[in-house]
């Protein structure tokens, strides 16, 4: 590996390379960061590459520099992404609906994922766990740390909805000369691990990775995360957990056990604008798909998990929590591809709140005529397909090419035609200098 870290800037567009961190890192997770932040392209979602050993790997791994998911899924599962669902899920190869019986006080849902760590560590499967833990004096900001006991995975428990540097442990890890080790993190730290992943076997001797992923969309920087709480609660220092649920709405539980719930329809917006960092609106992996295991909760009904095991591996780890899981089919109602033509109005012109009464009337057809179950996370993935990639067009547009990877335009092309229509453009990629030269050289060739 190159100690140079000019060597790794070498092969960019200096365009990529801003002056200064997207908005949303203006002030980031942890400690004042401005000398990190140095150097790195404008799209970054503080993944903790940048702060390891492998920061000179940067523009080889960084899913913002080049989004290398379909050689990764070459590389991981043998194939791409068939036709049908796994155009928007990932690649798998069993799909559950679980929870933990009983559930775990103090997780996010029902303690799957920190379980799963904890039982890696209690069966010796690896040596140490990457958990994204609390910091200290804070209730959401996370501070990542290297698990070594199952206790101190299970006291990871619960999301710190903020960004969270989770990668810059691999110098813990290289130090201490762990070599089986797992990995619980958002989906752009599992791409820049998966491309450094044969690097990290070469050089540290890494003898198994085991990748346990969240679904993850519309992160923030920790100050934009506090600022968020201010807006859309009436008590935001008393919140002790929170979740953007399945009924299209937020809901808060407080220290005195009461939950305050704001529906979606109803969130100021016009307060919100510029929160979302440029990185996580140019995000095109939301159910994490290079993890061996998914655990999240958007297929599933209101208080069970969503789970998908890609890898055979990732089956391995289902099988370790079946004992303690209970289980129901999966389910889906209602018709997501009836409202897409006018959500894409919506991003294309947004519409001024309407008043109360329309709201409530939206949140209740929301809530009882919209998409629930497997089609509630096809929709979501497809709205945020749409308006991340609206956002690249509109924001960085040189970048599409390298930064949108080619499924999204599969996975949205039976709305071509309404894209058309609204944004009048096509929903394919403008064909840039390179591509017409090398089909031209096709033709010729021909
Ligand atoms: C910002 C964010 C957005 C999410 N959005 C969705 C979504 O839209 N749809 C969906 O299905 N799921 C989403 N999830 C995942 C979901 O909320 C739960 O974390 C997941 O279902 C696991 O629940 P659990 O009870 O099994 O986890 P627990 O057992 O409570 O463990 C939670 C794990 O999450 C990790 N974690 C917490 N915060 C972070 C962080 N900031 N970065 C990295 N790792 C962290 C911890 O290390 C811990 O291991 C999101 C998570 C985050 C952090
Ligand atoms: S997202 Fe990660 S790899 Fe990319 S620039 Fe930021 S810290 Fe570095
Ligand atoms: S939304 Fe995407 S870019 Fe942002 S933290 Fe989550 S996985 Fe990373």
């Amino acid at each position: 590996m190159s100690e140079q870290p000019a060597a790794a800037f070498q092969d960019l567009d200096p365009e990529l390379l801003g002056d200064g961190p997207s908005k949303g890192l203006r002030e980031t997770t942890l400690l004042s960061r401005d000398a990190r932040l140095a150097g790195r392209p404008k799209l970054c979602s503080d993944c903790g590459l940048c702060d390891s050993f492998l920061k000179p790997e940067m523009a080889r791994t960084c899913v913002f520099v080049r989004n290398q998911t379909e050689a990764l899924e070459q590389r991981l599962f043998g194939r791409h992404r068939h036709d049908g669902d796994e155009l928007r899920f990932g690649v798998y190869r069993d799909m559950q609906i679980a929870r933990m019986k009983p559930p775990v006080p103090g997780a996010q849902w029902s303690g799957m994922v920190t379980t799963l760590g904890a039982r890696l560590l209690e069966r010796d499967e690896v040596e140490a766990v990457i958990t994204a833990a609390t910091m200290p004096g804070t209730r959401f900001a996370p501070r990542p740390i290297l698990a070594r006991t199952p206790d101190e995975v299970r006291a990871s428990a619960g999301n710190k909805p903020a960004l969270s540097p989770n990668l810059a442990l691999l110098d813990e890890v290289r130090a201490s000369g762990v070599k089986r080790l797992a990995f619980i993190g958002t989906s752009c730290q599992v791409h820049m691990l998966r491309a450094a992943q044969p690097q990290l076997e070469a050089e540290l001797g890494l003898k198994r990775l085991d990748v346990i992923g969240i679904p993850c969309s519309d992160n923030v920087a920790y100050p934009d995360l506090v600022y968020f709480l201010d807006q859309v609660s009436k008590s935001p220092q008393t919140i002790v957990h929170y979740e953007f649920m399945q009924d299209f709405s937020l809901k808060m539980r407080h220290e005195d056990g009461h939950i305050e719930q704001l529906n979606f329809i109803d969130f100021p917006m016009d307060k919100l604008d510029g929160v979302f960092p440029s990185a996580c609106l140019s995000c095109f992996d939301y159910p994490n798909s290079l993890a061996d295991i998914t655990i999240g909760y958007m297929g599933a009904p209101l208080s069970w998990q969503w789970v998908l095991a890609r890898t055979e591996r990732g089956e391995a780890l289902l099988e370790m929590l079946r004992p303690d899981l209970e289980f129901q089919p999966a389910s889906s109602a209602g018709d997501r591809r009836r409202g897409m033509p006018r959500y894409l109005q919506m991003l294309a012109k947004p519409p001024g709140k309407p008043p109360k009464p329309i709201r409530m009337l939206i949140a209740w057809l929301q809530r009882n005529r919209g998409p629930r179950g497997l089609e509630f996370a096809r929709a979501i993935i497809e709205m945020k397909l749409f308006r991340n990639l609206q956002h690249v067009r509109e924001r960085f547009g040189r970048f599409e090419q390298r930064i949108v990877p080619a499924h999204v335009y599969r996975a949205l092309a039976p709305y071509a035609d309404d894209y058309a229509e609204t944004f009048g453009r096509p929903l394919a990629p403008r064909p840039t200098a390179a591509t017409e030269r090398r089909s031209g050289e096709a033709r010729a060739d021909a």
